[in-house]
């Protein structure tokens, strides 16, 4: 197979230099080969400069990807050697026997558009969620999970491409088993907790990995307290704080579904702390408690309301509405724990929203930590998107 040649247009190097993987349609000036997708281009500035070798979509306005910037051979062994890189990172942080851990975190990788979850249950098999959302690596997952299956032995491999990003890079949308059988039910243990997630239906692929060292970060503050877990998914928040003895815990979703894993994960960890779980809009739920300061810890942490840059402004009123509603719910001296995991959301841009509905709230604001997503997400540096997990735990008097 031939390599693609491309030129940048003058100064589009510049990002690429810094880190950044993409190459928009927009910035090439000469494209010498074939666009097809899968196929390998080799990316040069306007002075003829070398910057790295990555895969073409023919469909994308990301037009290429890079993989690396050497001019490496992009065959199987390769990506092993990337899986293998992915993995011994994640050795380094948890435990293989026991824990579940994003094996593989997309362009932070290497591996652009690619992520994959690792669900260890209670007798150390493991499954592996995956999602593929770049035309270009499409060709490879077969290689890319067959590394993957070569170090972490499945029990069962699950495809969830069942992601409205596929359909622009004109792929199928599909999910289902596609290696193994399934353990039913698959009940995972996150730092002494014990969870069910459901890797074919949940929302993503079934678990909020992102959030695990998070929800570890609030045990300090939960003991006797009364707390609201708003946007509660399957309750990975509201679990911790009942572990951590809190007195009692309100847990807020539209989905019912999300709901009803909160109650059955309550009683599989056998929670005796008193549990309210409320089917309602977020929105709504903190307009009814406005002003009613009955909570000693609220837990805000809300799907992105934004996925792009032209809607940032109503995504901001969002955030601060919500925000200020929360403040104006919390006890004096309470605890806000705040999130936004929408990239477009700059991390400045999210404290300064908090600081103004401070402000409107009357309350005085402690930032006593801020956080970002879990270790096994990592950011790679020059490429800001890698970084979208803001969070805060806050004290308002
Ligand atoms: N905190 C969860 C993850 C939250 S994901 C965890 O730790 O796992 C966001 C959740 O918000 C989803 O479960 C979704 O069903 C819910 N959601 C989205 N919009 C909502 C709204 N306006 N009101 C209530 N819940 C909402």
């Amino acid at each position: 197979m031939t390599t693609t040649r491309i030129i940048l247009k003058k100064g589009e190097e510049d990002r690429i230099l810094l880190g950044h993987p993409w190459v928009f349609d927009n910035e090439i000036d000469k494209i010498t080969g074939s666009t097809e997708s899968g196929d390998t281009a080799d990316i040069y500035s306007s002075r003829d400069k070398f910057l790295g070798r990555g895969l073409i979509s023919s469909t994308s306005k990301i037009r290429v990807r890079l993989i690396t910037r050497h001019k490496d051979g992009l065959d199987r062994g390769y990506f092993k050697r990337l899986v293998d890189q992915a993995l011994t990172l994640r050795l380094q942080l948890y435990n293989h026997e026991t824990d579940s851990f994003r094996a593989v975190y997309g362009e932070a990788d290497n591996l652009p558009g690619f992520i994959c979850d690792c669900f260890t249950n209670q007798t150390g098999q493991k499954v592996l969620v995956y999602q593929s959302s770049f035309a270009g690596l499409e060709p490879f997952v077969p290689h890319i999970l067959e590394a993957l299956s070569k170090t972490l032995e499945p029990v069962a491999t699950i495809e969830r491409n069942d992601l409205a990003v596929r359909e622009r890079e004109g792929l199928e949308l599909r999910k289902g088993i596609i290696q193994g059988v399934l353990p039913d039910p698959l009940v995972i243990k996150e730092n002494s907790i014990l969870m069910n997630v459901d890797v074919l239906n949940g929302q993503k692929t079934g678990h909020f990995l992102d959030q695990r060292e998070n929800r570890l970060s609030l045990m300090p503050f939960v003991r006797n307290s009364v707390v609201l877990d708003a946007f509660c998914h399957t309750g990975g928040f509201a679990l911790h704080a009942a572990q951590g003895g809190a007195r009692s815990v309100t847990a807020v979703d539209s989905s019912d579904e999300a709901l009803k894993s909160v109650k059955k994960n309550w009683d599989l960890n056998g929670f005796k702390t008193p549990l309210d779980t409320v089917n309602a809009n977020v929105f709504d739920f903190l307009k009814d408690h406005e002003g009613k300061q009955v909570f000693d810890l609220i837990i805000l942490d809300p799907p992105a309301f934004t996925k792009s840059r032209s809607t940032i402004e109503s995504a901001i009123r969002g955030y601060k509405e919500i925000n200020y509603r929360a403040l104006t719910g919390l006890k004096k001296g309470g605890i806000l724990a705040t999130c936004s995991c929408s990239h477009y959301l700059y991390p400045d841009a999210f404290i300064k929203l908090i600081t103004e509905a401070g402000k409107d709230a009357k309350r005085i604001l402690r930032f006593i930590e801020t956080r970002q997503q879990a270790k096994d997400h990592p950011v790679l540096a020059g490429y800001d998107e890698s970084l979208y997990l803001k969070f805060h735990i806050i004290q308002a008097v």
